[in-house]
C-alpha cells in the first residue's frame, strides 16, 4: 500500500534550526492543525513531545482531545460555541462574543486584528472586550496576533509591528486596572520569526518551517530547513507496452518503443494532485493508481512539495494538507 514516511531527523533539524533562533524549545509552540498539515496528527504530537515541546497549536478540540496526552497546553485556534472546559486546553477568543460563549475559568488567547482583518478584536474593541473577559471569569493566559505579509518583500510587517507594540502597552496597562497576571505575548509565524532579527514576544507559532518549506523571496538569508514528510506507492501490477500502444483514460500516453510499464497504488483519491508530471507518470493519473515506467516495488513519489507546489501556482501548504488521512504514516530516523 502507498504510504507516508516521516523524517524524524530532518523534523528534529528544523526544530533545532527554529528553536536556536528563539534561544530555546520553550519559546517555540509548534502548529498541528489540519492533521499537523498532512503529515499525521498522532504521529507529530508524539515527535514533538519527544523533542521537548511543551506547547501546540490546533484547530478544533477534536484535535486537541487526540493529542491530550502529549502536551499540557494545548491551544485551539477555532472554538465553537459549545466547548467544555478541559485542564489542557486553551480558546483563542476570535470575535466579542465568544467571550459570553466560553465556559467560566477557561484560559483564553484575546486575539487582536492589527490589520490583517481576518480574526480577533479590533483595538478599539479592547478595553470592552477586557470587561467581559473579567465579568465573565475567564482567565487571560495570552494576548495574539497575526501578520498578513511577513513573506513578502515589503514593509507591511513594520507597520503592523508597530500597531502590536502600542497593543502589548494597552494591554499592560489593563492588567494593572484589573489587577490580574500579566499574559504572555506572541505574533510570529513561520514567515515571521523566519525573517525578522530579533523576536520579542513569548512564544512563537511556527507550522510551516517546521515541517520544512517557506515562502519567502529569495533575498532573505533563511537557514536551511529539510522536508520531513515523502510519499511513496507500491507496484499493484507491470506489464509490457508494445510500440504505439497507449496507456490509462484517454490514452494519454503513448509508447515509442516497447516498454515495461508498471501500475502503482497512488492517485488522486489519496489526495495526491493529478499531477501531469510527463517525465514521471505515463499519461493521466487515476483516482487510486498511477503508470510508471519500469517495474521497481516501491517508487517515490513526492519528497519535495514546493515543487508540485509551483506547477500548480499554489503553495505547499495546499498540497500537503490534501494528503488523506488514510495513507499509512511510518517514522523514519
Ligand atoms: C496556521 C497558523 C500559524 C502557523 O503558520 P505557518 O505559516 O504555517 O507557520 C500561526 N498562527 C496562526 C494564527 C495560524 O492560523
Amino acid at each position: 500500500m502507498s504510504f507516508i514516511e516521516i523524517s524524524k531527523q530532518n523534523y528534529f533539524h528544523n526544530l533545532s534550526v527554529l528553536s536556536d533562533k528563539l534561544g530555546t524549545k520553550e519559546r517555540l509552540a509548534v502548529v498541528l492543525k489540519d492533521n499537523a498539515y498532512g503529515h499525521g496528527l498522532q504521529i507529530m504530537a508524539k515527535l514533538s513531545s519527544e523533542y521537548g515541546i511543551k506547547r501546540v497549536i490546533v484547530r478544533t478540540s477534536d484535535e486537541a482531545k487526540q493529542i491530550e496526552s502529549y502536551f499540557d497546553s494545548i491551544i485551539i485556534l477555532a472554538p465553537t460555541a459549545y466547548e467544555e472546559n478541559h485542564p489542557k486546553f486553551q480558546f483563542v477568543i476570535n470575535d466579542l462574543s465568544q467571550i459570553e460563549q466560553l465556559p467560566t475559568a477557561a484560559k483564553v488567547h484575546l486575539k487582536i486584528d492589527t490589520g490583517m482583518h481576518r480574526n480577533g478584536i479590533t483595538v478599539d474593541e479592547i478595553e470592552t472586550a477586557y470587561k467581559r473577559i473579567v465579568k465573565n471569569q475567564l482567565v487571560i493566559e495570552a494576548v495574539m496576533t497575526h501578520y498578513r505579509s511577513a513573506d513578502e518583500l515589503s514593509s507591511e510587517l513594520f507597520w503592523q509591528q508597530q500597531i502590536w507594540e502600542k497593543v502589548k502597552q494597552q494591554i499592560l496597562h489593563l492588567t494593572i486596572q484589573y489587577n490580574i497576571k500579566k499574559p504572555l505575548f506572541h505574533s510570529a509565524n513561520s514567515a515571521t520569526l523566519l525573517r525578522v532579527t530579533e523576536y520579542k514576544d513569548d512564544f512563537a507559532r511556527c507550522g510551516i518551517a517546521t515541517f520544512g518549506y517557506h515562502q519567502m523571496p529569495l533575498s532573505y538569508k533563511i537557514p536551511t530547513l529539510k522536508p520531513v514528510l515523502s510519499l511513496w506507492a507500491e507496484k499493484i501490477s507491470t506489464r509490457t507496452l508494445k510500440t504505439g500502444q497507449r496507456v490509462g483514460y484517454g490514452g494519454m500516453f503513448t509508447a515509442q518503443k516497447d516498454m515495461q510499464v508498471s501500475t502503482y497504488d497512488i492517485g488522486y483519491g489519496d489526495g495526491f494532485f493529478r499531477y501531469k508530471n510527463q517525465d514521471k507518470f505515463l499519461g493521466k493519473l487515476s483516482m487510486d493508481s498511477c503508470s510508471i515506467e519500469g517495474d521497481a516495488q516501491k517508487i517515490s513519489i513526492l519528497k519535495d512539495a514546493q515543487e508540485i507546489a509551483n506547477h500548480f501556482d499554489t503553495i505547499s501548504y495546499d498540497i500537503l494538507t490534501k494528503l488523506s488521512p488514510n495513507l499509512k504514516r511510518v517514522i523514519v530516523d
